[in-house]
Parts: structure tokens; C-alpha cells; sequence
């Protein structure tokens, strides 16, 4: 055994970690608080990388990271991947990543077409961002009017994408405008492979973490249906779904893996 100090790529310790916030990290506060420990001695040891991707606002993001605690990231992907930050989201969003996500995009007319449509309730103002407008839908509602907005988006020539979440949430975002390509971008900018990342979800919006690319995926135990149904349709090796709920689904994925 002492014949090589050479450490194997995949015995590398530092990993990019990055997680969804709302019923992913956030839902169990004693996991939670392990969970953090446990990154924290990893970060330091070792310089992982830990981005949370939430489809929160900076604004409502802030909220959650007082009331949980939460430790800082080394990355902040908000609004459902389409703001980056690196240090505290007070100042502007990373310029690099708006000018990848602005071509095909237009807020003014995807704004002016859901007004047409009345069963598209906005969300509050501040979820309201540069990149993405947010409307609530019931899933009655939303087979039958969603294909309708989708073409009329089209036909203006916009490439505009429609994700449904939660069977409440319907999100309007850029082509490039998700967590799995702003997850791919923080890899390249950090210089960690995609075999060395894993990402941690549980609804709609965090599909495209696990589709993205050959990134490791951890989908927690008390996953919503609309990604399981995914899951069902899309298993990969690079894809646990973990037993667990939580914080804990995420510690028993990353052992799964070999991260921790
Ligand atoms: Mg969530």
C-alpha cells in the first residue's frame, strides 16, 4: 500500500455540494444542524464547495437562512437558477451568468401574455425577478392552459420555459434559466468535474439538477410526486433516491456516494 502516494481522482475529498433549500435541506432541524456540521469540517478540510439553489427570491431566501440558521454558502443560485451570487445577495447578480440567460428572453411580453390568462394568480412582488415571473396554478388548471401559453410564448418568438412545481407553482424562466446549467457554470468556475459534484432535490424545479448532466443526484425520501414520476421514467446510476427525509436523505446519499 505504500508503493503509491498518488491519490486516485476519485478518493479526491472535495466535492461541490449543492442543495435545494425548501424540503431538501430545510424540513428537519436536528438532521439539519448534523448535516451542517459535517459540511462545515468538510469545507475547511478540504474546500468543499456548498451552493444552495433555491427557487426563493434573495429577499425570502434571507428570511429562511435567519430562521434556520443556515451556514453560509460559498454560492448563492436563487429564483429557480437564475441569479448567482458569491458573497451576500445584496449586491447584483453574477454578470457573467445574466448574459447567458438573456437571449430568447423578454419579461415584458411573457408578463403581458399571462396577464391574458386569468387563471394565472402572480405570486408576490418580490418573487417578480429580471429572469423569472412566477404565477400560482392549481394542477386542474394547469393541464389545459399551460400548452396554450407555451405556444402563444412560441409564436413571438421567445424561447421561454414553463416549470410546475409543487402542483402550485408555475415559474416562466430563460431557455438556460435552471439550477443544472447554474450548477454546470459554478463546476467550471471552481474547477470541479461533474463526478465530483452531487446535487440534492425534491420537487419540479430540481429536475434539471439530475438531468443536466453525469452530476451525482441525491432525491430525499420525501420527494413530491412530480419527481418521482421522473425518477421513475429516468433512473441512473448517478441517481439515489434516498430513504430518508431531508437533511437525513441528504447524509445517507452522500455516504451512499462515498462524499462523506
Ligand atoms: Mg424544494
Amino acid at each position: 500500500m505504500t508503493d503509491s502516494q498518488v491519490t486516485p481522482k476519485e478518493l479526491q475529498p472535495q466535492f461541490l455540494f449543492i442543495t435545494d433549500l425548501d424540503h431538501t435541506f430545510v424540513g428537519d432541524a436536528d438532521a439539519l444542524r448534523e448535516l451542517q456540521a459535517l459540511l462545515r469540517q468538510h469545507r475547511q478540510a478540504y474546500g468543499t464547495k456548498i451552493v444552495y439553489a433555491t427557487g426563493r427570491s434573495p429577499q425570502l431566501y434571507r428570511q429562511l437562512k435567519a430562521e434556520q440558521s443556515l451556514i453560509n454558502p460559498d454560492a448563492l443560485v436563487t429564483s429557480v437558477g437564475t441569479e448567482i451570487y458569491y458573497q451576500d445577495p445584496s449586491d447584483v447578480a453574477d454578470r457573467e451568468w445574466s448574459a447567458i440567460l438573456a437571449p430568447g428572453w423578454n419579461r415584458e411580453i411573457v408578463a403581458a401574455t399571462a396577464a391574458e390568462f386569468a387563471e394565472l394568480v402572480p405570486q408576490p412582488e418580490s418573487e417578480q425577478r429580471p429572469f423569472k415571473l412566477s404565477y400560482y396554478i392549481s394542477p386542474e388548471l394547469a393541464a389545459g392552459i399551460l400548452p396554450k401559453v407555451e405556444s402563444i410564448l412560441q409564436q413571438q418568438g421567445l424561447k421561454v420555459k414553463l416549470v410546475y412545481s409543487g402542483g402550485k407553482d408555475l415559474d416562466f424562466l430563460p431557455e438556460k434559466g435552471n439550477k443544472g446549467l447554474a450548477m454546470q457554470f459554478l463546476g467550471q468556475h471552481w474547477g470541479i468535474s461533474p463526478e465530483r459534484t452531487v446535487a440534492c432535490g425534491d420537487s419540479g424545479n430540481d429536475i434539471a439538477l439530475f438531468s443536466v448532466g453525469s452530476e451525482k443526484g441525491i432525491i430525499v425520501g420525501n420527494a413530491k410526486s412530480e419527481l418521482r414520476q421522473w425518477y421513475a421514467q429516468n433512473r441512473t446510476p448517478e441517481i439515489y433516491l434516498a430513504q430518508a427525509n431531508y437533511a437525513r436523505g441528504i447524509v445517507e446519499g452522500l455516504k451512499y456516494f462515498g462524499f462523506l
